[in-house]
């Protein structure tokens, strides 16, 4: 117990061991919410012999999941954690649907559609019914229709207009589709297993506590599904912050926060009110940014480190210069502060990922290593999607999507136009592409599109490659390959490293070894498979009255593509994480926290996005990103984009002469001669590790040099003195100042 509380303040205690049976805690960033919560868990298991597999606890990205996994262990011992129901809310459902989902009739190896696929085929639906709807609008309409739980039936039965007639016909025919080949998309997994818990509440009968982080993020499909995972014993724990709240794009209803008050009158509320994450003038500007939106109830948010180093706020001429000037930044005060920063506590926040490609081109200039989070996932590159086609298409022959994208890859003279004729044909007889093709290479059923001799050659082997691999994998009788002998079998069989080194002869060593990494995966999920961790579905407990789905060796294959469709992050880490600056949307970034920030492109445009309807989403997006922040946090903003664009305007969240106040319009003052040795014990403190010597730092200083177009401020006459270091006086250092300055 001791060790539990221990490093907890009054207030978080008492969350942690609190006997209500609903906790609410809701509070700023960097209160301890997720320590919070992770606390009690561990609590409930130590303390009120809650068995770990009847707690479910949703986190929001797999990421975190892992974290708090980490974390909890530490408390609770090896091996006890792995048996708790934790992942994100899509995660969990896709769990409960595996072992039950047979109840409301899903098929036994039901697929799980990634955001991309569903995209491509409500493409696909739109082009081929020459309907005028635009697909990404269509996607998000259906993706929030499924979020407040009303089907395509629903819809259309309400609909009379033309253009929603059209809309409802791509809903009602996506659904149908993904019907067809087995599919879920995100959303299905949630809205099957809401009618899973309402018609089968068994299900989740053992289920003793549900715990939530982020809270403020839930959508209503997620609320539902709270509260029946937790309608057996009604014992909830939620964390998260209204200030925090940034997927209204997604759905996301802050009206839950109100809600659960009404559905569970019996909570308690808990308010933090320390900050234990960053320095006292990050939270005071972060603070000012996000009380600009006076319809907010006011909290109070306490530092408990020093004063640290006001945030900065620079101007750069192009977004290319802005670019250059934070690898500076990090270069600079990475030396200057001689070994107290390594490139793994700096990031790099992004409204939007597109705004990247400087920052990367310049960092790898630099040579600075650096991680991309939510940029081309490791299962999006060419060569393992192939792979990975070949084993959904493995899995369920039946997927049309998959079927379409290897059946001609390699090569076997499989021209696109027979491909379509195919499809084309398959849907007219109301049968699947594989059953298509498989009649015709087997010879059962003559299409009636031509097809070319190389083209049937093509096909035949094409099913032999599926046929063969099917026949491995699931034999008739006696057990199966492994998942990595099923690769390997592939592999070979499709000469793929030829077909790389054909296609791709400037890089495909690098391919080749990432598809070497990927049956590395493979081992690896097989390994945590039997040992229960991630995704087993074994810890779900067994209930009466309802069949229950055994696992079996066979299981791994469909267990693994899930895995893959549902992992929204980069899985391959290039090299050691602590030696990496990474790169990473906003809205990724939620919940983690780094020594230095840096959010480029503040300007209207951006940040508030051009596209955005919802400014103050916009604005706590922005708080969101600032208060990731522990010690050093950098806002930029180019004047120019590019050299022939127009000027930018400095995001009007921090265009108020009080807030611009708040922030050092040059750089931190690490370095300087006169009072760099405070600011360095300070960032010591506030990272809480031991402070480097200062002799050191002297040596680094000397050596340093500035490029000319980064126009750094601390140039030698800066360094003796002549520059004032008093950088709160704004009007010296705005747009079209710099050269006055020089
Ligand atoms: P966010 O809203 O950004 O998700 P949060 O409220 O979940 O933030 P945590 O991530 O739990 O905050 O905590 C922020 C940091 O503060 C972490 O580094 C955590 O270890 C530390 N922390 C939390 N509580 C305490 C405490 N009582 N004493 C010392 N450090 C603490
Ligand atoms: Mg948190």
């Amino acid at each position: 117990m001791e060790a539990l509380l221990e490093g907890l303040n009054e207030a978080q205690r008492s969350a942690v061991t609190s006997p209500a049976p609903v906790v609410q805690v809701l509070a700023p960033p960097g209160s301890g919410k997720t320590k919070t919560l992770t606390a009690r868990v561990a609590y409930l298991i130590n303390h009120e012999r809650l068995q770990p597999w009847n707690i479910i606890v949703c986190t929001f990205t797999i990421k975190a999941a892992r974290e708090m996994r980490e974390r909890i262990r530490g408390f609770v011992g090896e091996g006890i954690e792995s048996k708790l129901i934790l992942g994100t809310f899509h995660s969990v459902a896709r769990r409960f649907l595996f072992r039950y989902g047979h109840e409301i009739g899903l098929p036994k190896n039901f697929g799980i559609a990634d955001s991309k696929e569903s995209a491509s085929i409500i493409t696909r639906i739109i082009q081929r019914q020459q309907f005028s709807v635009v697909p990404g609008h269509a996607r998000g309409r259906i993706s929030k229709l499924k979020a407040k739980g009303v089907s395509a039936d629903e819809y259309a039965a309400t609909q009379k207009k033309a253009d929603q007639q059209e809309f409802s016909c791509v809903y009602a025919e996506y659904q149908e589709h993904l019907r067809g080949q087995s599919l879920l998309d995100y959303d299905d997994l949630l809205v099957q297993c809401v009618e899973l818990l309402r018609k089968h509440p068994a299900c989740v009968s053992s289920i003793q506590a549900v715990l939530i982080d982020e809270y403020q993020d839930t959508n209503n499909i997620q609320y539902e599904l709270m509260k029946l995972m937790a309608q057996y014993q009604r014992r909830i724990t939620i964390v998260g912050d209204p200030d925090q709240s940034i997927y209204g794009f997604r759905s996301a209803e802050i009206k839950n926060l109100l809600r659960m008050r009404d559905d569970f009158p019996q909570s308690i509320v808990a308010h933090l009110e320390k900050n234990y994450r960053s320095s006292d003038c990050i939270i005071k500007t972060a603070k000012a940014v996000i009380e600009q939106d006076d319809s907010r109830p006011n909290k109070p948010l306490l530092a408990t480190l020093c004063a640290g180093e006001l945030p900065t706020l620079r101007h750069l001429a192009t977004a290319h210069i802005e670019a250059k000037w934070i690898v500076e930044e990090i270069h600079r005060t990475k030396t200057l502060t001689a070994g107290l920063l390594n490139y793994g506590d700096y990031s790099i926040l992004l409204r939007s990922a597109a705004l990247s490609l400087s920052i990367e081109r310049e960092l790898g200039k630099a040579g600075v290593p650096y991680r991309m989070v939510g940029g081309t996932r490791f299962f999006d590159r060419v060569e393992i999607k192939i792979v990975l086609d070949y084993l959904r298409v493995i899995n369920q022959p039946d997927y049309n999507e998959a079927l379409t994208r290897v059946i001609n890859l390699p090569s076997r003279s499989i021209g696109e136009n027979t491909i379509k004729a195919l499809l084309e044909e398959a849907e007219k007889k109301r049968i699947t592409l594989w059953k298509l093709v498989l009649d015709c290479a087997q010879g059962t059923r003559r299409p009636e599109c031509r097809i070319s001799a190389p083209a049937q050659r093509g096909i035949d082997t094409f099913v032999n490659v599926i046929l063969t691999s099917r026949l491995k994998f699931f034999p008739k009788d006696g057990e199966g390959c492994s998942l990595v002998e099923l690769i390997s079998h592939i592999l070979q069989k499709i000469s793929l490293l030829a077909h790389l080194k054909h296609v791709y002869k400037d890089n495909w060593e690098d391919r080749w070894a990432n598809v070497e990494e990927l049956v590395i995966q493979a081992t690896q999920v097989a390994t945590s498979l039997s040992n229960g961790e991630e995704i087993t579905d074994d810890i779900l407990p067994v209930v009466e009255g309802i069949e229950q789905r055994e696992d079996t060796a066979a299981d791994t294959l469909s267990k693994f593509l899930a895995n893959v469709a549902l992992s929204t992050e980069i899985e391959k880490e290039d090299g050691e994480k602590s030696s990496q600056v990474t790169i990473s949307t906003i809205h990724a970034a939620k919940g983690l926290e780094w020594p230095v920030v840096f959010i480029p492109a503040v300007f209207d445009g951006s940040i508030p996005h051009s596209k955005a309807d919802d400014h103050d989403e916009e604005r706590r997006l922005l708080y969101v990103g600032m208060t990731r922040a522990q010690a050093l946090l950098y806002l930029s903003c180019p004047v120019r984009q590019s050299r022939q664009e127009n000027d930018t305007t400095l995001s009007k969240f921090i265009s108020q002469r009080s807030i611009q106040k708040l922030f050092n319009h040059n750089g931190p003052t690490i370095g300087c001669p006169t009072h760099g040795c405070t600011v360095l014990r300070d960032l010591a403190q506030i990272l809480r590790r031991p402070c480097p010597d200062i002799a050191e730092i002297e040596a680094a200083r000397v050596l340093l040099e500035y490029p000319e177009d980064v126009r750094y401020p601390f140039t030698r006459e800066a360094m003796d003195g002549e520059e004032s270091w008093n950088t709160s006086d704004v009007s010296n250092y705005g747009p079209g100042q710099q050269k006055k300055r020089r």
